[in-house]
């Protein structure tokens, strides 16, 4: 089995100021840490369930977030966007995908970093519903037979995942301030938590006959809200 794990930032152990999560701040650094070894948590989950071959897929803005010099090197790492030959590069030969640091949707209240797909909507829509980034990534994903297995992130982006996903399994991560400001306690607190990434991304691929590729039934109707009127019209041409 060919596994692919998509890496997004916010939902990571570790994480919890949005300057973390910006590329090119100091702060950043200690995020690209923070994923790094959440991904690698997950790859050895990957691995102990039964993955042959991993693939490391690097979504978060430009898409060179993780270190790869501390990467399992036991993984394939694709960073930076791909537009060709689709919007997540070659992935046709995936046979399962594990969402790591995934976040919450755009308008979802008192969220960390709530968005979907870049910054610049408010709110995105399919036939009226507010959706998060797993059910479009989840249905682009379902077109090609591929079926998204696991999500990591913080409760309610999980909660969001898994309406549209309800088979993956998962794992919540807190992102309170005082979790990762406390010693001791929150050294305790991540360690735990990438054990269960670990653990949970094994039990991903020991169900992963279960999984189901995501599909919306057409005719599908799509709306995007912009933050603002110039992000409209710049957008908008
Ligand atoms: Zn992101």
């Amino acid at each position: 089995m060919h596994v692919g794990i998509f890496a997004d930032i916010e939902g990571s152990f570790g994480i919890w100021r949005m300057r973390q999560c910006r590329m090119g701040t100091r702060e950043w650094q200690y995020g690209r840490a923070c994923l790094t070894k959440d991904v690698n948590y997950v790859i050895q989950g990957a691995f102990d369930g039964g993955a042959e071959k991993v693939t490391v897929k690097d979504t978060h803005e430009v898409g060179f977030n993780c270190l790869i010099n501390k990467l399992d090197t036991r993984a394939r790492y694709i960073g930076g966007h791909y537009i060709k030959p689709s919007l997540f590069g070659k992935i046709t030969d995936l046979d399962l995908v594990l969402y790591v640091a995934i976040h919450a949707a755009s308008g979802t209240d008192g969220a960390f970093f709530p968005h979907t797909h870049y910054g610049i909507f408010s709110e995105v829509r399919l036939n009226g519903k507010r959706v998060c980034e797993m059910d479009i990534y989840g249905a682009y994903l379902g077109e090609l037979g591929i079926p998204i297995g696991f999500v990591s992130g913080e409760e309610i982006a999980v909660k969001q995942a898994l309406e549209a996903l309800p088979w993956a399994k998962s794992v919540c991560v807190d992102k309170r301030k005082e979790i990762y400001t406390s010693g001791e306690k929150s050294i305790r607190y991540v360690k735990e938590g990438r054990a269960l990434l670990q653990e949970t991304a094994r039990e991903a691929l020991r169900h992963a006959s279960r999984m189901q590729p995501l599909i919306i039934p057409g005719p599908l109707h799509f709306e995007a809200t912009f933050r603002t009127r110039q992000l409209a019209d710049k957008f908008c041409l």
